[in-house]
């Protein structure tokens, strides 16, 4: 299957050379000609699965197959994303592929001034990449009007919602256009996402590029138990022993970021931070930091799990596990991707073990367990089923011999 049989044109596939893109994904081999047909797609793939190039190739071509030129203040593809780090980079995609076409493309997004985006919108944009709390601004404010609508692409859905745009999106899709074209994608299909579907799609094609709700198989995942305060000591041992190279690490909260940053930067390790406390400059800064090699550990929290876009990253650390079991697929899909072999391993202590339960019922597996030796938790972690049950183990009465068993400590 070549790209060029999927009916790209030459502007496109020059573009894709460039690129060093040789062979379409599963998910652009099926999205690709349903979109050019104008169809409505909805289709399960998690970022890794090159599901940018497959809405943003045959979009491109559509804008600029077909007419009218765009007016002041319209546009005709808009892209929703959920976060700015996922909007600047589908963009940056719709840049790369369409850099031969006159076509006008740009990002919007919130915790940034609204006046150059509205400058832009002036012209009017073939296609806007937005995040749905600025693009109900800008549209509220007069800047941007939907007559000329021709697509709307809702990226990430699944995220959308788990960040509370519920009510944004609901304004924005009665604001548009009811004749359409509506690209629907999401990591996992969720109820909600497909009352979702019911409501926007008109008999959608519905592609699966990998089973429902499953991480990558290429990624080896496994847990290590251990107590809450030796996390960090636990992560540091961690990653001297096993000479780990750059590792991309998620913790629950923004301070839990700065304190596992500062313990690191004081044992010499350059690390650096992304969290939405931190202004967009400054996150892109350490993000191309990372990517350049320049920095080793990127601490991040759920913020910043969707927008990452680096390759060839070999290892994921939850240094906690995600509130929202769907978090882990998408976190753990930082790894892995193309096919190539990453690593993702949970420090779990004792009080994440429902949390663990959620992971491992949604994503269909029981995750080893390995032991980090000296690093044995004072409150073991109970067993998992896999089907979301915690097996709690009948209290022994205390004996001595009790004391030095397995995983006890003396008193
Ligand atoms: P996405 O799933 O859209 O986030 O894409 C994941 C990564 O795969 C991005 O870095 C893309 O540049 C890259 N990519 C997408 N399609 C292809 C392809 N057909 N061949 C090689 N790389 C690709």
């Amino acid at each position: 299957m070549t790209f060029a049989s999927l009916g790209l044109i030459d502007p496109l596939l020059q573009a894709l050379v460039t690129l060093g893109y040789q062979t379409p994904t599963p998910v652009q081999t099926q999205a690709i000609p349903a979109v050019l047909a104008g169809r409505d797609l909805m289709a399960a793939a998690q970022t890794g699965t090159g599901k940018t190039a497959g809405f943003a190739l045959p979009l491109l071509q559509r804008m600029v197959m077909t007419g009218p030129q765009v007016d002041s203040n319209m546009v005709r593809v808009l892209v929703l994303v959920p976060t700015r780090e996922l909007a600047e980079q589908v963009h940056e995609s719709f840049k790369a592929y369409g850099g031969h076409l006159p076509l006008r493309t740009a990002v919007a997004y919130g915790g940034v001034s609204i006046n150059p985006q509205m400058m832009k919108l002036r012209k009017g944009l073939d296609v806007l990449v937005a995040t749905p709390g600025r693009l109900l601004d800008l549209y509220r404010q007069n800047a941007l009007h939907f007559d000329q609508l021709q697509t709307l692409v809702l990226d990430e859905a699944d995220r959308v919602l788990d960040l509370g745009f519920a009510e944004e999106l609901g304004a924005i899709i009665t604001a548009l256009p009811k004749k359409r074209q509506t690209l629907l994608f999401s990591a996992t299909f969720s109820e909600p996402i497909r009352a979702l579907a019911k409501v926007l799609l008109n008999k959608p094609l519905t592609v699966e590029v990998s089973p429902r709700n499953t991480t990558v198989k290429a990624i080896r995942q496994w847990v290590i138990t251990v107590d809450k305060k030796r996390k960090a000591e636990l992560f540091m041992h961690l990653l001297k022993k096993r000479r780990w190279g750059q590792v991309l690490v998620f913790v629950k909260t923004r301070k839990g970021v700065e304190q596992l940053v500062s313990s690191l930067v004081a044992q010499g390790i350059s690390a650096d931070s992304i969290h939405g406390d931190k202004p967009q400059p400054a996150r892109l800064r350490a993000l191309d930091r990372f990517k350049a090699g320049e920095v080793k550990i990127l601490v991040a929290t759920d913020v910043a799990a969707r927008g990452l876009d680096i390759e060839d990253l070999p290892m994921v650390v939850h240094f906690d596990l995600p509130i929202v079991a769907e978090d882990y697929i998408h976190r753990t899909g930082r790894t892995g991707r193309a096919g190539a072999t990453g690593e993702a391993v949970s420090l779990v202590g004792a009080d994440e073990v429902e949390l663990l339960a959620a992971i491992e019922t949604l994503t269909r597996q029981v995750l080893k367990r390995i032991d980090e030796p000296g690093f044995a938790p004072e409150h073991r972690v109970p067993d998992t089923n896999g089907l979301g049950q915690v097996i709690k183990k009948p209290k022994k009465p205390k004996t001595k011999k009790m004391y030095f068993g397995a995983g006890a400590h003396k008193p």
